[in-house]
């Protein structure tokens, strides 16, 4: 593997370990996740289906949060929200979760030329308050799916078990579901 090649592959695998720790941590169990292309996508995070477009909205845009949180986090930032924006279609690892995110905002009604982009940066903070709380589930999965390039439900469930939240404690991700729940505007 060329090292261009292991690089984009790095990469991919720090994108879908985001949207897998942002779904486990909403208690979204994910089914598989792998760094193996297919088409305009570098990778694929799959998990139940949920009929919740406010909450999937997060999962969305939890590759993107954990892409630009693996940039600072060897700096004190890592343990701070980032000021982050929404990029829209490209990089290409977004383009996928970018289509899925303006239709959940139809579904929504969101405006298209106004609280769209609103709604979906509103997602995009609540992914990276939950990838903050559990960044070491990130540090822990990056260099396992980066080896494995696969992994199935069993395979990440012991990986993130240990990051979980203990029951019946208050944490970000608890947080981000009920205000995922109310209307953000
Ligand atoms: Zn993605």
């Amino acid at each position: 593997m060329s090292d261009l090649l292991a690089e984009r592959r790095h990469a991919i695998a720090v994108h879908e370990a985001g949207h897998t720790v942002v779904a486990m941590a909403l208690g979204v169990p994910v089914t598989s996740v792998t760094i193996v292309r297919a088409g305009y996508s570098g990778g694929r995070t799959n998990y139940d289906p949920i009929n919740l477009p406010e909450t999937d909205g997060i999962i969305a845009t939890g590759g993107h949060a954990s892409t630009e949180r693996w940039k600072v986090r060897e700096s004190s930032q890592v343990h701070e929200k980032l000021p982050l924006k929404w990029p829209g279609p490209t990089p290409i690892p977004t383009r996928n979760d970018h289509k899925k995110l303006r239709r959940y905002a139809h579904e929504l009604g969101k405006n298209p030329e106004g609280d769209t982009h609103y709604w979906i940066n509103g997602r995009l903070t609540l992914a990276d308050d939950i990838l903050m709380r559990y960044w070491a589930a990130v540090e822990e999965l990056v260099p396992i799916l980066f080896a494995k390039v696969t992994l199935s439900g069993e395979e990440v469930t012991p990986i993130w078990e240990p990051h979980s939240p203990k029951l019946g404690a208050t944490t970000e991700a608890d947080r981000a579901v009920e205000n995922s729940d109310k209307t953000d505007d």
